[in-house]
Parts: C-alpha cells; structure tokens; sequence
C-alpha cells in the first residue's frame, strides 16, 4: 500500500495561467491585424477556417460566434424548428439542449451509456412522427457510437448534428467526428481543448451546399455588402479570436498528446482501485481526446472534498442532469426517467488532465485517490 505523499502539491484545473506565457507573439499578431483593420470575416479569419477544416480532415470549416451558435445555426439551416422535435441526451453541458430549444424545436433526451456518450439501443425509442435530427455528443471526448446512430439516421430520414464541442481530433475506425452527421460543431472557448481569448464556434461539414449556405446565415444572408439572399444572424467568429486560433492551433496535436497520455497514466492506476472507481471501456476503435478525464467514483462528494483539501482540483461536470434543470421543466421529465444520467450525475468526478500537467501531478492525484479509499477508514 502507498502511503500518502507528505509533500503537498497542487494539482490546478486550469492552465489558462501557463498557457499565454508567449503572449507577446499572440499581442504582435494583434498589433498586425489592428494596423490592417481587417476586423470582420477577412484574411485571418479564412486562415484560420482553412487550417480549423484541415486539422479535422474536412473540407468546409465555417466560423462562428460561439459552440453553441454553431448548434443552432446547424439545425436551424437543415429546416428544423417549431413543431419538430431532436433527440439528445441529459448528460451533456447545458448549451447543447438550449441550442436545440432556441430554434424552436423540442428537445427529447434518449439514456446514455456507460461512456457518457447517446446509447443508440435507446435513440429508437425517442423517434416520433415530429423528430427531425438527433444530436450525439461527443461527451468528454469519447466518440458517440457514429455508425449505429448513421444506421437509425438513414432508416428514419433524420438529420445528425454532432455535438463536437469537447472533441477536436477525436475520430472513430480511424474516421474523424464531423465526417458522420450533416455538420459537426465545435467551440473555442476558453476551456475547451483548442482555446481562444473569448467566444467562438467553428462548424466542420463535408456538404459544399450546406457550407455556402451557413457561410450566408451567420453573415445576415448577405452575398455581398448590398444584396441579401435570406434572412440571418449575425454570428461570425471574431477575427481577433481568429488570429489568436491560427497561433495555438499549432499546438494542438501536442495538446491531445499529452491529455491521452495524462488520462492512460490515470486509467492504469485507477484500473487498480475498480472496486471504488469505474473507469469506462476504452474502446480500441475510438481516439478520445479527453477533453475531461471523467470516471465513477463511490463515495463521490467525500472524495471531491478530499482532494480539494489536498490541493486537487476535480469538480463535477456535471450534478445536475439536464432534464432535471428548473429550464427543462416544460418538458415534463421526472426523477427516474435516465438512470444512466442520474447515476452518473451523483458519481461522477472529473480529475485534472490538462497538458501542462507533469507526470508527478497525475501521481500525486492518483496517491491522494489511493489513500482516501485505502487508508482513510
Ligand atoms: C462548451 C460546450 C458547448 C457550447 O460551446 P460554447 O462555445 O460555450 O457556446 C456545447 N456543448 C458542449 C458539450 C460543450 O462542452
């Protein structure tokens, strides 16, 4: 048996402190853009888009203003809206279902599995005269199950819209995510994997059609400065966020490099401690990116306080389940309704990851895990 490190450490959440310290590339970058004026849509922007697309191995990338606008402007562009209803799951972060609700549709959850990810065997059940689109999330960074959800798509004739927001570079039999569904919808906001200085969303599709069009509709529909060809949002991805993006995109295959590596280490250890904590199947077919290295815990609540006193920063992503949020109330779901999700929000705790974390952290975590469980009786 370990015993408990003396020496404490901490184990931070965050790395938005460390992830700047070459601010002044990212300043001048700015300082270029500022003199250039080029500030809506323009060159950085197409850059970036152009690298975003390539990086996803996808040939359309469209910027937008945020994850959750790249949602909504997906569903909205495929026709989906009052009267239809998407199915998704409960486990997932708050802005997936409110895209779903604000283009006027229904949204009806379906169970996930034991990988926080839509369980397809459920997804049939959800399926009524009114569903339009399902909307998989690639939850955590695992990969929902593309090929049996493509299979209920097409017997049904329903849109994907994948939920990609914690996912970039994730991929599935070597296909990468956003080549499945209609688009797929990812988000550069400060906490997700690929990161910038505020709000942005980026959309991946392989559809020329699709793409012209979301290009137009975050754009006020405009084809050039005087004529408009629908109505639209204004819903573009800042420039300034762009130049940001094109400089840290660079890093991102580093970035999910060292969070695998970060989330093998942990699966190894805490393999060991199974009768206390559930790691999830890794599937052989999926890259997961772990966007969150999210496993079960027992005794969860004492566990999280354990290690906040220990200087560890886990948290819980998240406790309460979507269709028990006072937002969702309309819907009219009950306690008992997703056991999956329920269980999950009372057991599951997410544990620092990120990639500035050394090898000495993730084993102070792990010993901080090990002796909460075996020594603190
Ligand atoms: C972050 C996130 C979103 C929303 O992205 P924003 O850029 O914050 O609007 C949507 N879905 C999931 C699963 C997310 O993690």
């Amino acid at each position: 048996m370990t015993q408990p490190s003396l020496k404490p450490m901490r184990v931070k959440f965050s790395y938005l402190e460390e992830q700047f310290q070459d601010v002044d590339l990212y300043l001048n970058d700015i300082k270029d853009l500022v003199l250039s004026a080029d500030f809506t849509l323009g060159k950085a922007l197409e850059g970036f888009e152009r690298r975003f697309a390539a990086h996803c191995k996808m040939p359309y990338a469209i910027g937008v203003a945020s994850g959750t606008d790249a949602i909504m402007l997906s569903l909205k562009i495929l026709g989906v809206g009052p009267g239809d209803e998407v199915i998704t799951t409960p486990n997932t972060f708050i802005a997936t279902v409110g895209a779903i609700a604000m283009t006027g549709a229904r949204p009806v959850f379906v169970d996930s599995e034991g990988g926080y990810v839509i369980d397809p065997s459920k997804i049939e059940e959800g399926i009524t005269s009114r569903t339009k689109a399902i909307v998989p999330i690639h939850y955590t960074g695992n990969v929902a199950d593309m090929p049996d959800i493509m299979k209920i798509a097409r017997r049904y004739g329903l849109y994907v819209v994948e939920d990609a927001c914690q996912a970039i570079g994730a991929s599935i039999n070597g296909q990468p995510i956003g080549s499945w569904g209609e688009t797929a919808c990812f988000s550069v906001h400060p906490l997700k994997n690929l990161n910038v200085w505020g709000d942005g969303g980026v959309i991946v599709t392989r559809s020329p059609e699709l793409a012209e069009k979301l290009r137009l509709f975050r754009n006020h529909g405009l084809v050039n400065r005087d004529e408009a060809v629908m109505f639209g949002h204004n819903s573009r991805l800042d420039t300034l966020q762009a130049v940001v993006g094109n400089r840290l995109i660079q890093q991102l295959d580093w970035i999910t490099e060292r969070r695998i590596a970060n989330a093998q280490r942990y699966d190894e250890a805490l393999g060991e401690l199974s009768d206390f904590i559930r790691v999830p199947k890794r599937r052989a077919d999926v890259k997961h990116v772990f966007h969150l290295y999210m496993v079960r815990a027992e005794r969860r609540n004492e566990l999280l306080a354990y290690l906040h006193r220990r200087g560890v920063e886990a948290k819980v992503h998240y406790p309460i389940p979507v269709h028990l949020q006072k937002a969702a109330a309309y819907l009219g779901y009950k306690e008992g309704d997703f056991p999956v999700a329920e269980e999950d929000s009372r057991t599951i705790i997410t544990l620092p990851a990120h990639q500035y974390l050394t090898p000495d952290q993730i084993d102070y975590t792990i010993e901080q895990i090990r002796s909460f469980y075996l020594n603190e009786r």
